[in-house]
């Protein structure tokens, strides 16, 4: 199945901004609801957003298998079923249908009109219903840093770190998508220097700059999915802000590892960006050393470069990037992830989420957490309007974006925002 829908030279009848993260290569898939109340699954050009059911109920998917209300639903999960060779189908039928030369619906004022809204008019939804969320714990430079901090400088990198993609089983109850506001958690922390742990608001509440991807139904229970087929199955990827507890998790992990520190919130971009339309942005991940076990050993490019980027916006005040990094940094790939996920034979779920873990580069601008750009709140991280930040303070806005660039085109991810509020307080 050609990519015809990646043609770097093709543009499109509709208007594309400059530096737009969805030009027509895009193509990316979301779920929003319309001025009118209508939920739909939609798809991005430029700042338009467009009702994939409605063009599905005005014939414009005629020649593709798809079932009747396919974009009418509330959530991707149906579609991601149907496997690539549709996902591709569709992707390309989009592109023709707004290409500059094709006038059928460009000339079609009536259908123009139930079909693209303007991206201010919708609301963005959660895109697929998250059945099962692990995170991942990939960037080599991020498990350094924290076991510096956390535990031993020497022996930073537990012994297994090299030698399998460290995960753990998160909730999916608490993922929510870009805007949504998110409270300060209470918890138990042991204060420095104290033997009892108290009860409060967490102090040290962090972002985590990662990415993560959306698998379709992989396998059978008990299957396992070799590494080199691993793609096959993941359909695409978002940002992803995993906030997370500090100081809940110090005192929390030991030893089963993340909980509540991780659960309260995870903050992920609205549009699913396909591996296809990453596709021109293959890169060579790290070299891995040691090698890995057989059935992690992948030949080829299985990292993207994706540039990423972390602001702090204060209430009433600008924004200040605190963080460059990049997706390509990543020790592990997504398929070696999705190999050792599943090589006990554990059954992977159309709209399963997997996260990267925080994306750290090799410099500390390029560090994907407060912890580690402020170490572990030591190097305070100065902001524009003159304030200084340990950790993420109420009223405080993350922003985090990412995209991909060549000399032709450029692919992105638009944003995940959120912003932190003060503990959650039941009004009687
Ligand atoms: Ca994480």
């Amino acid at each position: 199945m050609p990519l015809i829908a990646n043609n770097p030279n093709r543009k499109s009848w509709l208007n594309v901004p400059k530096d737009s993260d969805f030009p027509i290569q895009n193509i990316p898939f979301g779920v929003f609801i319309t001025k009118d109340d209508v939920v739909t699954i939609g798809t991005r050009i430029g700042d338009n957003a467009i009702d994939l059911g409605a063009l599905q109920q005005l014939n414009y998917f005629e020649g593709i298998e798809l079932t009747d209300d396919m974009f009418m639903q509330d959530t991707l999960n149906d579609f991601i079923s149907d496997g690539k060779k549709t996902w591709r189908l569709v992707r390309n039928r989009i592109a023709e249908l707004f290409d500059i030369n094709n006038a059928k619906l460009k000339d079609n004022e009536a259908h123009r009109e139930v079909v693209i809204f303007n991206i201010e008019d919708v609301e963005m939804q959660l895109p697929v219903l998250i059945g099962d969320y692990t995170d991942f714990y990939s960037s080599k430079e991020h498990a350094t840093n924290v076991g510096m901090m956390f535990r031993d400088p020497e022996n930073a990198l537990l012994p297994n770190w090299l030698h399998l993609p460290v995960g753990y089983h998160g909730r999916s109850s608490t993922i929510v998508p870009s805007g949504i506001p998110v409270h300060r958690p209470l918890g138990q922390t042991l204060p420095n220097g104290e033997s009892k742990p108290v009860f409060g608001p967490s102090k040290l509440v962090d972002f985590e700059l990662e990415m993560a991807f959306i698998t379709t139904d992989a396998n059978v229970m008990g299957e396992t999915i070799p590494v080199e087929e691993a793609e096959e199955h993941i359909f695409g990827l978002v940002l992803f802000n995993d906030w997370s507890a500090r100081d809940i998790q110090k005192w929390e992990y030991v030893p089963l590892g993340p909980f509540l520190a991780k659960n309260f919130a995870s903050s992920m971009s609205p549009w699913i960006v396909t591996l296809d339309a990453l596709e021109p942005f293959r890169t060579k991940g790290p070299e891995q050393d040691p090698q890995p076990m057989e059935y992690l050993q992948q030949q080829g490019e299985h990292a993207f470069d994706i540039k990423l980027q972390v602001a702090i916006e204060p209430e009433d005040s600008e924004e200040t990037i605190v963080s460059n990094s990049n997706f390509k940094y990543m020790y592990w790939s997504m398929s070696q992830q999705l190999a050792h996920h599943t090589i006990n034979g554990c059954r992977i779920n159309s709209g399963d989420l997997m996260g990267s873990g925080t994306i750290s580069g090799p410099t500390p601008d390029s560090f994907g957490s407060m912890l580690e750009l402020s170490w572990g709140g030591k190097n305070p991280v100065k902001l524009n309007d003159g304030s200084e930040r340990k950790f993420i303070n109420d009223g405080d806005t993350v922003i985090m974006r990412g995209h991909c660039e060549n000399d032709t085109i450029r692919i992105g991810f638009g944003e995940v925002c959120s912003k932190l509020l003060p503990p959650f307080i039941k009004h009687k």
